[in-house]
């Protein structure tokens, strides 16, 4: 049976097989396979000569983002083009070549000098300043690279790819469009956000989350006018891990789609579990991330799940950077969201950069005054402009919450700009749900006896 089988494949045939199994596909680039092929023998090679190589990880940043809007069949035209663009930067005897998705690897088989393989990984990089053409529009995408040299940075295969995506993932944190050579730190780096991600998968279906509630203090009589729902990780393996480290993670790898579900049903059923109780209705509002709502389907079944109970007493809050990227889902999600009768709140107000002209385009509920502002309030400077945003607040119609009032001295400031609402330690840190009700009675009580 071999023996016919063999005779009916052609010359031809066989060689396009044996190519195929060394190439891609899509860019035609070598593949993992030779690429495995060809770095072994210049390990093998370079170490009998004692000559020295290099290999760069390169991969574009947010690619995630470009695939869930503009489509597979264009987000494949753009991995084609980004494969061009990265092999007319290599030599006739490097080796370039597609791991997988948006991962690619160039062999520098023989070095001379190390600014050899560093002006190779800039020229990559920089290779992407041109913007890619997408169904008749331009898109800007950046790339990222990290680089090794060998045997300086291992003898073996495994270890410098390793080290060679433990430094391109040091580019990216350090905000991406860039290149970075190894450095021994950074594989703690690396290890740690995998670490992450591996236990994150899994932290939905084990019941890892909780919800925290830090109470909204309104200035005139200190009530409570609601509470922001904040998110709490407490991994089985990692133990707790703070939102500034793991929201980050969860929002890279799209995770927070399915966390940002279970963050509004938890919510709506805390809601509903207050009425139940006759309890004092109070406001509670959670924070959508931007990775949420990107794509269209995303948009609309975020929407469909707000609109399955009562909206009146939610407020969704977004921050700028959360408008600024224009995604087919966006626009669904933001003109959607007004029509369900909740509020929508401004995070984060006076970090970004062009914050008014989103006041111009959309009608926001309620301002939040970004932390830094009120931790130099008592500065004249600073005094001035916590006045000016919650006097222009008021003219719009809008309610201006003060975040992060950890003293005193700021609460005055605050009361004497007219500012209505607070939130932050100086009232209550964050609570857990069993710990939020008891403030909440023990305010009423106090209230009722006074
Ligand atoms: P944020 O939305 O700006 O939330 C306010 C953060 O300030 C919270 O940090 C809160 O604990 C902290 N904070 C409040 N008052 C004070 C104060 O007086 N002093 C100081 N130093 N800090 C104060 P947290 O809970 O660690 O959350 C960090 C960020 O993680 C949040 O910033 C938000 O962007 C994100 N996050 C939290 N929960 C969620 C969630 O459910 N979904 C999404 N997408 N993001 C979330
Ligand atoms: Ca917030
Ligand atoms: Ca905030």
């Amino acid at each position: 049976l071999t023996m016919s089988m063999e005779s009916v494949i052609s010359d031809d045939e066989k060689r396009l097989m044996l190519w195929q199994a060394h190439h891609d596909n899509l860019t035609k680039l070598p593949n993992a396979n030779l690429l495995h092929e060809r770095l072994a023998r210049a390990l093998i090679a370079n170490q009998q000569e004692n000559k020295h190589g290099a290999l760069i990880s390169i991969d574009l940043d947010h690619f995630q983002n470009v695939n869930d809007s503009v489509g597979h069949a264009s987000a494949d035209r753009v991995l084609t083009d980004a494969a061009y663009r990265i092999a007319m930067c290599a030599r006739e005897t490097d080796t370039v070549a597609r791991m997988g998705g948006d991962l690619f690897f160039v062999v520098l088989h023989e070095i001379e000098e190390v600014a050899e393989a560093e002006r190779m990984a800039r020229a990559a990089v920089q290779a992407f300043e041109a913007p890619f053409v997408v169904e008749d529009r331009e898109i800007f995408i950046s790339a990222s690279a990290g680089v090794v040299i060998f045997p300086e940075d291992g003898h073996e295969q495994g270890e410098l790819l390793q080290k060679a995506d433990a430094a391109r993932m040091g580019a990216k944190n350090r905000g991406g469009n860039q290149i970075a050579f190894f450095e021994e730190q950074m594989n703690s780096v690396a290890a740690r956000r995998l670490e992450l991600e591996t236990h994150l998968r899994r932290a939905v279906a084990n019941n890892e989350f909780e919800l925290y509630y830090q109470p909204v203090i309104d200035v005139s009589d200190d009530s409570v006018y609601g509470a922001e729902a904040l998110l709490r990780w407490h991994s089985s393996e990692l133990g707790f891990v703070s939102p500034g480290e793991f929201i980050p993670v969860a929002e890279e790898t799209g995770l927070i789609v399915e966390i940002g579900e279970w963050v509004v049903t938890q919510v709506q059923n805390q809601l509903r579990d207050w009425a139940q109780r006759n309890l004092e209705p109070i406001r509670v509002s959670l924070n959508v991330s931007a990775t949420q709502f990107r794509s269209a389907e995303n948009a609309e079944a975020l929407l469909a799940l707000l609109a399955r109970s009562g909206c009146e007493l939610i407020t969704i809050e977004l921050t700028e950077s959360a408008l600024i990227d224009d995604t087919p889902g966006s626009e669904i999600f933001i003109e959607g969201l007004p029509k369900l009768g909740l509020h929508v709140a401004l995070d984060d107000f006076g970090t970004g950069f062009s914050s008014v002209g989103y006041l111009r385009d959309f009608e926001f509920d309620v301002l939040k005054i970004d932390k830094s502002f009120i931790d130099s309030i008592c500065e004249v400077r600073d005094h001035g402009l916590v006045a000016s945003i919650v006097a222009m607040g008021r003219i719009l119609g809008m309610r201006v919450i003060a975040e992060g009032v950890e003293d005193k001295a700021q609460l005055q400031q605050l009361r004497q700009i007219g500012c209505d609402y607070v939130q932050g330690f100086y009232f209550s840190k964050p609570l857990p749900l069993a710990d939020f009700e008891a403030y909440l009675e023990r305010l009423n009580t106090r209230q009722v006896a006074g």
